[in-house]
């Protein structure tokens, strides 16, 4: 197992970024951060994000105030796209989302709460969901990093595991998050 990065509250002001919980728990099967995926040469690589699973145009929010960085018009397949967001002192990823049209440039303002997108159609898979990066940087360019230095995760080093914080943000948006389907069945 390569070095998870540790589960930080770098803030513990942040907004939860859908106005709807997600519809199942982030701590289980695919969604949770570290867990495995495997690439088409069978290579391992690790989750970098939690995945808040949501029905197709699900709104996206901003979960402080920010300005963004770098807008990806194809991330995970060519139908969807990811905006980085600085938010004071650190960056947040948003993916596999349509962007706002206003949010595709980098160096535009953006207030916490503000609209950023929607859930967006993702080819080849059944679900949608926003992936949800979060970064202890104030550079928010270049967070996919390909290996060696990118590591497992295929990521900038200042990646962090964002539970912790979003878990905060639900509590802070009063937005009571599924708990996970082991735990339900007790
Ligand atoms: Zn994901």
């Amino acid at each position: 197992m390569s070095n998870l990065p540790p589960d930080r509250m770098i803030r513990t002001d942040l907004l939860f970024p859908l106005q709807v919980p997600p519809l199942k728990s982030f701590h289980e099967e695919a969604r949770f951060f570290g867990a495995t995926r495997h690439d088409s040469h069978r290579n391992v690589r690790l989750h970098a994000a939690v995945d808040l699973l949501g029905t197709i145009g699900t709104k996206v929010y901003a979960m402080a105030d920010g300005i963004t960085g770098e807008f990806a018009p194809s991330f995970y397949t060519k139908k969807d796209q990811a905006v980085a967001i600085l938010h004071g002192n650190m960056t947040v990823r948003y993916c596999e989302i349509k962007v706002h049209p206003k949010f595709q440039y980098a160096g535009v303002m953006v207030k916490a709460g503000e609209e950023i997108g929607a859930i967006s159609v993702l080819a080849e898979s059944n679900s949608s969901m926003l992936h949800l990066e979060m970064y202890d940087t104030i550079t928010p360019y270049h967070l996919t990093v390909y290996p060696p230095a990118g590591g497992q995760f295929r990521r900038a080093g200042t990646l962090v595991n964002p539970t912790s914080m979003v878990e905060q943000a639900a509590r802070n948006s009063c937005i009571s998050l599924p708990p996970p389907a082991a735990k339900q069945r007790k």
